[in-house]
């Protein structure tokens, strides 16, 4: 009889975890008017030529304006975007509002170089992140150019793989750019980078950190390196913060950086006052290969 058994049974009641558990409940609900009420913001990080500094673009990286609880970084709530269709609604007013700010920036005669942009594979299974990036382009007077895409290796789970890679040989097409991001921290095989187009590939920041004092993210990295390059592919590393990292990625051959030692993830405001007018060239992250393989 279960009552009874119940009495000599411990309960264990951990509130710490009850109530974490009542603030992701409301932080979810909360997310679920976040793109209706406009309050997605993008930030702009600077991605830069290794060797001389030069401004070539800028990833966009999502926040959430909560009402009472200030600027969430992702890390607070994409994980409550899982599973659900947020994640598109989101991606929507991320694109949208990158479309606007690089539409400003030109009127104003900066020049910002491309903006890459993180794409989810629930927009990549189908037409929809395509469309997206014609809508704004044509509501902004941009060009394929002006965008890349940043995709994780977690897309290679995905049993919709067929057509991942056909919208992803359509952008290339175009002429936009593909990213392979967060390398080495996920799911992605050899035979993913031997049968994936794309036109990146992006150090994750645990390996940079550990230059200088992690010999195995060192070879790892000069590792990575040697692949990108003997596949034809740029190679980009994130989370830089030292000169001593930026030096060392630039001797094994890694052209492209990003990270706090160039800049942080800023306001649209703060980000056009970093760039270059339209006299200066800069150069552009353009696609590698030619689309379809
Ligand atoms: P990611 O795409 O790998 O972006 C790089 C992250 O590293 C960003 O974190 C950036 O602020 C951080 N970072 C860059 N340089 C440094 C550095 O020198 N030091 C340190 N400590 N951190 C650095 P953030 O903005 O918190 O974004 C985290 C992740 O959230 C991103 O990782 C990306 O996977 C995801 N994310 C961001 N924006 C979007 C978006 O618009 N859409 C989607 N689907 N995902 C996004
Ligand atoms: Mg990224
Ligand atoms: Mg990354
Ligand atoms: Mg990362």
């Amino acid at each position: 009889y279960t009552a009874k058994s119940g009495r000599n049974t411990a309960v264990i009641f951990d509130e710490a975890a009850l109530a974490r558990r009542l603030e992701q409940n409301q932080l979810s609900l909360a997310l679920v008017l976040a793109a209706d009420r406009d309050e997605f913001v993008v930030h702009y990080q600077p991605k830069v030529d290794l060797a001389t500094g030069m401004h070539l673009g800028f990833e966009a990286l999502v926040r959430w304006q909560h009402p009472e609880l200030g600027l969430l970084p992702p890390g607070r709530f994409l994980p409550l975007m899982e599973g659900t269709q947020l994640i598109r609604g989101m991606t929507r007013a991320v694109i949208a509002t990158v479309g606007r700010d690089l539409d400003a920036w030109k009127r104003a005669g900066l020049v910002p170089g491309t903006i890459s942009i993180n794409l989810p594979e629930v927009l990549l299974v189908n037409e929809e992140g395509y469309n997206l990036f014609v809508e704004t382009i044509l509501a902004n007077r941009l060009e394929w150019h002006d965008f890349a895409v940043e995709i994780t290796e977690d897309v290679f789970l995905n049993r919709s793989a067929d057509q991942i890679l056909d919208t992803v040989a359509r952008f290339r097409e175009h002429g936009l750019s593909v990213s392979l991001d967060d390398f080495g921290t996920g799911f992605a095989s050899l035979v993913h980078l031997r049968d994936f187009p794309f036109d990146e590939l992006k150090i994750d920041r645990s390996f940079v950190t550990g230059i200088g004092s992690d010999a195995r993210s060192e070879q790892i990295i000069r590792a990575m390196v040697d692949l990108s390059r003997n596949l034809g592919k740029r190679c980009v590393a994130e989370g830089i913060e030292t000169d001593a990292q930026r030096r060392f990625l630039l001797e094994v051959g890694c052209e492209v950086g990003q990270g706090y030692l160039f800049g942080k993830p800023e306001p649209v405001d703060q980000a056009g006052e970093r760039l270059p007018r339209q006299s200066g060239g800069v150069k552009r992250l353009a696609a590698v290969g030619s689309g379809r393989r």
